[in-house]
């Protein structure tokens, strides 16, 4: 065993949440310790932003650099019909200033997510990569760091007053605590892969997301990325993908595109130039979103159904606002779960808003243009909830969508442990 590291803040996983929280705390002066299993760049799904990771990417000094990058820039999301007819696109400048918020990027991750850990860097956060998590360390009921493997294969402790959980999906502290709610409704399937040369509208257009149904609300994204790339998917029931006994992803994949014209179009010039990824199970939220001395971030708290693109906002969202509520923890001596109180209704709502969203969207009897024809107002707050500003009242939206659909109540899951307070010190 090495010897012991001691740091104020040891964060498990190097994604947009952990380098968020990372570089965030880097920047109070926090000593901070990032432990990555993966070597980067690695490949990662999550490649449209939306335009209210603005305020914590510029918070932790990205934006200068995603506006250097070679990303495509996207302003805008649309919707079409099986039949191939396209909504309007919502154009985020309709709302929100051209040159900053209304403007946003579709990434590559393994470069995005690269630029955030040398960003953290940059800042004064150690990462260390090819390090696995291995255990949680607890001792008299508070979280005190982690045990991990490091690329020499040898093991070694950190002891820290605060850990981060930001494993995403895999989410260690929710999994090993049995800590892991399911949202039955939003149990999908994903297949997904990568053209070339396939059709890319063009001028302010050739950035913007397009989510392209199928019947039985399904849908595709289309994600036109640099370097005449586009990454495209599709999402729906496993049922359905899967009917007539189908498993391979490819067959799976190729037998959806006609099912959607626009999709059928667009592809036809291009030609698959990677290979072909499934995902399954993927919505849940952690029960708790703090335990002493213990904090939840991005999708290790919650991972909601990816159709509006929300996962990387809540992600780096999540990752500023836990750096601030950790930052005020430790300078108070005080890291118990209670701490974290406003951290986790912030994240409830946020992801309360977006999830109310969803389960509009995969209702056949919500028609979007139907709720917002003739009502600029509503029309304005979906593009602002579709923009990611969830910390909004949409109360006036989701009336009117209830008058074609139940909306789901809030999940009870998402508050810190109940626990007594510790004292740590500062
Ligand atoms: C099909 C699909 C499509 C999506 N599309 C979009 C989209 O268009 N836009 C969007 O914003 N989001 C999208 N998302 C969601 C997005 O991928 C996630 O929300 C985002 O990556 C969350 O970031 P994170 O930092 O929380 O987790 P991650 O990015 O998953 O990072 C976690 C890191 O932790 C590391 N790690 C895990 N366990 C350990 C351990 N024990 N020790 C050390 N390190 C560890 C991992 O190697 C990883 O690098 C999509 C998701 C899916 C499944």
């Amino acid at each position: 065993m090495n010897p012991l590291i001691e740091v104020d803040v040891v964060v498990v996983g190097a994604g947009p949440a952990g380098c968020a929280t990372a570089t965030a705390l880097a920047m109070e002066g926090r000593r901070v310790l990032v432990l990555e299993r993966e070597k980067f760049p690695r490949y990662h799904i999550g490649e449209s932003l939306i335009p209210f990771t603005y305020q914590p990417l510029e918070r932790i000094g990205m934006i200068p650099k995603l506006k250097a990058s070679h990303f495509t820039r996207k302003y805008s999301v649309q919707f079409v019909g099986p039949s191939g007819r396209a909504s309007q696109p919502f154009y985020f400048y309709n709302r929100y200033d051209r040159e900053t918020v209304a403007q946003t990027w579709q990434v590559l991750r393994s470069e995005f997510d690269l630029m955030m850990v040398e960003n953290a860097r940059e800042k004064g956060v150690e990462v260390r990569e090819e390090t696995e998590v291995l255990e949680l360390l607890r001792e008299d009921g508070a979280h005190v760091g982690v045990r991990a493997r490091g690329a020499d294969g040898v093991e070694f402790e950190v002891r820290a007053a605060v850990t981060v959980d930001a494993t995403g999906r895999e989410a260690i502290a929710a999994t090993r605590n049995a800590w892991r709610r399911g949202d039955p409704k939003l149990n999908k399937v994903a297949v997904w892969t990568y053209y070339e040369g396939s059709k890319r509208d063009t001028g302010i257009d050739e950035g913007g997301t397009t989510v392209a149904f199928i019947p039985d609300k399904g849908w595709f994204w289309y994600i036109p990325q640099h370097g005449n790339r586009v990454s495209v998917g599709v999402v729906a029931d496993g049922k359905y993908l899967t009917r007539d006994g189908l498993k391979d992803p490819e067959a799976i994949f190729q037998r959806e595109i006609p099912q959607n014209k626009w999709i059928q179009d667009h592809l036809s010039t291009g030609k698959v130039c990677d290979e072909y990824w499934l995902t399954a199970e993927y919505t849940f939220r952690s029960e708790y979103c703090a335990d002493r001395g213990l904090v939840l971030v991005g999708d290790s708290f919650g991972f909601l159904d990816p159709v509006f693109s929300s996962g990387l906002m809540i992600a780096l969202k999540s990752g500023v606002a836990a750096a601030d509520a950790i930052h005020a923890a430790l300078a108070a001596g005080d890291v118990s779960a209670e701490r974290f109180e406003g951290y986790g209704a912030m994240m409830r709502q946020s992801m309360e808003n977006m999830r109310k969203l969803v389960y509009a969207f995969y209702d056949p009897n919500v028609s979007f243009k139907t709720v917002t024809d003739g009502r600029p107002e509503l029309a304005a707050d979906l593009t602002d909830c579709l923009s990611g500003d969830v910390g909004k009242d949409f109360s006036r939206m989701f009336a009117a969508f209830s008058e074609y659909t139940t909306l789901p109540a809030p999940l009870p899951y998402g508050v810190p442990r109940p626990s007594e307070s510790s004292l740590v010190a500062a």
